[in-house]
């Protein structure tokens, strides 16, 4: 393990098959296909930071590196990709092998150059608030100091626009101090740019015009009959606001941030009618296709992604309703603009306003915002691309390089990042094409990086039941495990009781079963907003953040031992312990019965009983510290045995004890439940594999 961990913190890239199987065939049968999960702007410690354009082969435009081969007299190298022999140019010249640039170093994989040729002028990055104004008051007023704050933090060269929507969309025109100016648009169309152009002057400094029109802000004037939804254009307000930057500010950095309070219902992109009678639509509705607006509104949506990709700019959307608000529609041009999602049920939230606040506050965990990224991969001459799961966009160039098979982002060797930051991460896909050679699959195992591919399959999984009708994930999760551990494991032909996996493997058939519990594939029990929502993090995040997502981390707090992890199961629940369940989207922290009857007794402010006190503290510092590192922050749940919030930890835990059995410990729990336990799953696993 700690191996792959240390190649992560040198170049930001995970892999399942760290030792690449050398032919097509051995490649297939590895089941879990070659890929990488690559953070690319990763902070690495100590990376060389070089003043100077990278040097490039003139066949194929890779950069000189470790791998390429020097002839230090004839001052030629041999590109590693394409063997193309290239003069070094003149300010090279004295290189020699006591002499090298540092980009030839063994050990500098990863460089960073800087170089004042191939950066424009710096431009001041733009911020385009879209704001929602059909909320109760309450939520308006939550909104309003969110964002009073945030525009304290903004980068002071920053410029900033300001969308108002409900019935209309308004857009305000800032820098004209005392008299306040705005643009009204029908919400039921969209706006092209040629309706704008005539309209500049939107964006002001930061500072004081900005306030005022947040100050101003207030709920949509028009009324809402009781049997109605509010009339909400959210679609047309985004194509305004595009169409803004578009005119304004092309190919600069700059975003939209949504603040979007409940379901959009006129104009384009609406996801259902103003009646309250007709309920949004839920998975059950799309599986079966009477959905009638989703279609529709993910085909405006897809128009907006490709012209904000266009214009390279990013849709960020802070949902906060606990109505649904269209998430699901509006994520691909979300995530092909590289932009940020959070959700939530209240802008009073903690879940909104922190995750707000980090993106701006500068820390130790800011996110450092950055834009308009280009990525560009090169490839051996036996390996292609099929393409990216995440937040990017494929630049369509198509390249000998680009497999037949598509998956995600493809048909490209080159993908915009109109938005990206330090931690953003990309699911790459690969082929290997060669078509013949020696079998190489027994020492494939021996580079198996199993977080990397449970992290792997989690991408592939959701990405399939988005894309493919019909899909069975579970079946497809079942029979790729099976055929995977036939391949690597240990038995004797039809004797289960024989079968074991070698350590490098062992605990990967845990993550598929928990995989196979979790939000991406059980949709069912989620909103399609809530399941786009999980699923955009989920393919923009490392590889410890998607595993923490797929098998939840369990701590246990008690008077006889220290903090300790256990096995995320039923068993771990007991009347005297808490635990700390880390879900990613949610953090709870559980009180056994016991220790709940003694809480609420008082005990812990008692002398004598400090030990309690302090028990019952630990697990919250814990979870603060989770909560200051994460982003979107996390939900905080705390429950205790029994309690109806008790659900948020039994969801995830392995049921060994159900209604079904009759052992159920003293003092711990059962869940009710007819999903099988790990130990069942393993049983039938190991009887299929032997086959
Ligand atoms: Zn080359």
């Amino acid at each position: 393990m700690s191996e792959f961990l240390d190649l992560e913190a040198q170049d930001g890239i995970r892999m399942p098959w760290n030792v690449i199987p050398g032919t097509r065939e051995n490649a297939l049968s590895c089941v879990v296909p070659i890929s990488a999960i690559y953070t690319p702007l990763k902070q690495v410690p100590d990376i060389p930071v070089l003043p100077y354009s990278p040097l490039r082969c003139r066949m194929c435009r890779s950069i000189l590196n470790p791998f390429s081969i020097v002839d230090y007299v004839a001052k030629i190298w041999v590109c590693p990709f394409c063997f193309q022999r290239n003069h070094f140019p003149q300010h090279y010249s004295s290189i020699s092998e006591s002499n090298l640039p540092a980009e030839l170093f063994p050990q500098y994989t990863t460089v960073e150059y800087i170089s004042t040729a191939e950066t424009g002028p710096v431009v001041p990055p733009v911020f385009m608030f879209v704001v929602d104004t059909c909320m109760i008051e309450e939520e308006i007023g939550y909104l309003k100091s969110a964002l009073a704050q945030v525009v304290e933090l903004l980068p002071d060269n920053s410029l900033v626009g300001f969308i108002t929507f409900g019935t209309y969309v308004q857009v305000h025109e800032l820098g004209f101090g005392l008299l306040p100016k705005s643009y009204v648009f029908k919400g039921t169309k969209e706006v092209t740019k040629d309706e704008m152009l005539d309209q500049m002057c939107f964006f002001a400094g930061k500072r004081k015009p900005t306030t005022g029109v947040i100050e101003e802000l207030q709920k949509d004037p028009w009324p809402v009959p009781a049997d109605q939804r509010a009339s909400r254009c959210t679609g047309a307000a985004l194509s305004v606001a595009a169409s803004l930057l578009g005119v304004c500010v092309p190919g600069s950095g700059a975003r939209i941030m949504a603040f979007v309070g409940g379901p959009s219902t006129e104009g384009p992109g609406s996801i259902v009618s103003k009646s309250l009678l007709e309920p949004i639509r839920s998975h059950k509705d799309l599986d079966k296709d009477s959905a009638p607006l989703y279609d529709k509104a993910v085909k405006f949506y897809d128009q907006i992604a490709k012209q904000l990709v266009h214009q390279g700019h990013v849709l960020d959307v802070f949902a906060c309703a606990v109505d649904q608000v269209g998430v699901a529609e509006m994520k691909v041009a979300i995530e092909k603009t590289g932009g940020i999602v959070v959700l939530a049920e209240s802008f009073g939230h903690s879940v909104f306003k922190d995750s707000l606040l980090r993106i701006f506050q500068s820390s130790d965990n800011d996110l450092g915002l950055s834009f308009n990224g280009i990525l560009e991969i090169n490839c051996s001459k036996d390996v292609k691309i099929q393409g990216i799961i995440g937040p990017c966009a494929s630049l369509e160039k198509k390249s000998p390089l680009s497999s037949d098979t598509v998956i995600g982002q493809g048909n490209t060797s080159a993908w915009k990042m109109c938005g990206l930051d330090k931690k953003t991460s990309l699911c790459l896909v690969y082929d290997i094409a060669k078509k013949d050679g020696s079998n190489t699959i027994g020492q494939a195992a021996s580079g198996f990086d199993q977080e990397a591919a449970a992290a792997v399959m989690a991408h592939l999984v959701s990405f399939k039941m988005e894309t493919e009708a019909d899909f069975d994930p579970i079946r497809w999760l079942d029979r790729a495990l099976i055929r995977l551990c036939s391949k690597f494991g240990d038995y004797q032909k039809e004797t289960p009781s024989s079968f074991s996996l070698s350590p490098r493997i062992s605990i990967f058939p845990q993550f598929v079963f928990n995989l196979r519990r979790s939000q991406f594939v059980q949709v069912f029990n989620n909103s399609p907003d809530e399941t786009a929502y999980f699923r955009m993090v989920l393919d923009r995040e490392d590889v410890t953040n998607a595993v923490v997502m797929i098998q939840p981390s369990l701590i246990s707090y008690s008077f006889q031992s220290g903090p300790e992890p256990v096995l995320l199961d039923v068993t771990a629940i007991a009347a005297d312990k808490i635990l700390l369940l880390d879900s990613y989207f949610t953090a709870v922290i559980f009180h056994g019965i016991t220790i709940s009857q003694w809480r609420n007794a008082g005990y812990q402010d008692q002398q004598d009983h400090e030990v309690f006190a302090q028990l019952l503290k630990s697990p919250h510092e814990e979870a603060d510290t989770i909560i200051r590192e994460r982003f979107p922050v996390p939900r905080l749940v705390v429950c205790d045995q029994y309690g109806s919030q008790a659900r948020f930890l039994l969801a995830k835990l392995n049921p060994s004890v159900t209604y079904n059995s009759d052992n159920s410990s003293h003092g711990g729990d059962v869940i009710f439940t007819d999903d099988v336990s790990f130990q069942v799953f393993m049983d039938h696993l190991m009887r299929l594999a032997v086959q």
